[in-house]
């Protein structure tokens, strides 16, 4: 190859540079809006809600993961895998405030008034408490249960086997947290920690005891719970998404074969 012809190789080399940075140059003064008075500052802003809603997306399809984990797994594994990584229980959290910020009522507010409405030296168990707000809303002593623990207040342990002496509870609250595949072993330990006359107050969501859509039949909840040994004192169906169970713990128990229905995962849909 010739001098000249080496040169002329260089050239064109650096013209195509500044063909390609123009055209970079015309692709971010389009992407900015129109009558912005700061072209770069809008640029940034622009990629920073793409990027906000890239991350949106991102944890609502984690959420999605745990979430289906949860309902599918016992709860021995839940406790390992959030062992393995805690900081996914703040994922699953996140994304469980925002789903239930879409319910037009929630249930932890009804059961909190319910607990409210009598005397506060009553002694509560949360079971799947989530952030304790149950325990900071009310006056009564109250025993937190989760998987995680973000709070000196709540015990992480896996529900079905707590701390908690046998007959020591007044109140057993199960909140939407019957997810693991042997949610009978929860309330048979909320049967072994609640005083005779106890009260065990669930709430869970609709779509898990709705028979025309492969759920669970709720008079089949209610029987096995009964056949453990409590009496069904009321089954609220008024609410659109959940329903909302009272049993008192009988005086006495007669050991029964139980049939317990099968509760399907509440999965949510990608919005
Ligand atoms: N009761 C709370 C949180 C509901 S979300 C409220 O109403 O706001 C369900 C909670 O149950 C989650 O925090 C989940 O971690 C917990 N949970 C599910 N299985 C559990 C288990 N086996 N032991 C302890 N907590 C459990």
């Amino acid at each position: 190859m010739t001098e000249e012809q080496r040169r002329s190789k260089k050239r064109k080399r650096g013209n195509r540079r500044k063909e390609a940075a123009a055209k970079n140059n015309a692709s971010s003064s389009i992407a900015a809006p129109s009558g912005s008075a700061n072209p770069t500052k809008s640029s940034s802003k622009s990629k920073s809600s793409f990027l906000d809603k890239m991350k949106a997306r991102l944890s609502g399809g984690y959420f999605r993961m745990i979430n289906e984990k949860l309902y599918t797994c016992s709860g021995d594994e839940a406790l390992e895998y959030f062992k393995e990584d805690p900081s996914l229980f703040n994922v699953y959290h996140s994304g469980y405030q925002a789903q239930m910020s879409l319910w037009p009522e929630q249930p932890n507010d009804i059961i909190i008034k319910w607990i409210k409405d009598r005397s506060p030296s009553l002694v509560v168990a949360d079971f799947g408490c989530g952030d304790a707000r149950l325990a900071r809303s009310v006056q009564n002593k109250v025993h937190s249960f989760d998987l995680v623990s973000n709070d000196p207040s709540v015990i992480a342990c896996d529900m079905s086997n707590t701390p908690l002496a046998s007959s020591s509870v007044d109140i057993a609250v199960f909140c939407l947290s019957l997810m693991g595949t042997n949610f009978p072993s929860y309330i048979q330990e909320a049967n072994r920690v609640l005083k005779p006359q106890g009260w065990l107050l669930i709430a869970e969501v609709k779509s898990r005891l709705d028979p025309t859509t492969g759920g669970a039949d709720p008079n089949d909840f209610v029987k096995a719970i009964c056949e453990l040994g409590f009496a069904s004192k009321s089954k609220d169906l008024s609410n659109k998404m959940f329903i909302l169970f009272h049993f008192q713990k009988k005086e006495k128990q007669k050991p029964r074969d139980i049939n317990w229905p099968e509760l399907k995962p509440c999965l949510y849909k990608r919005r």
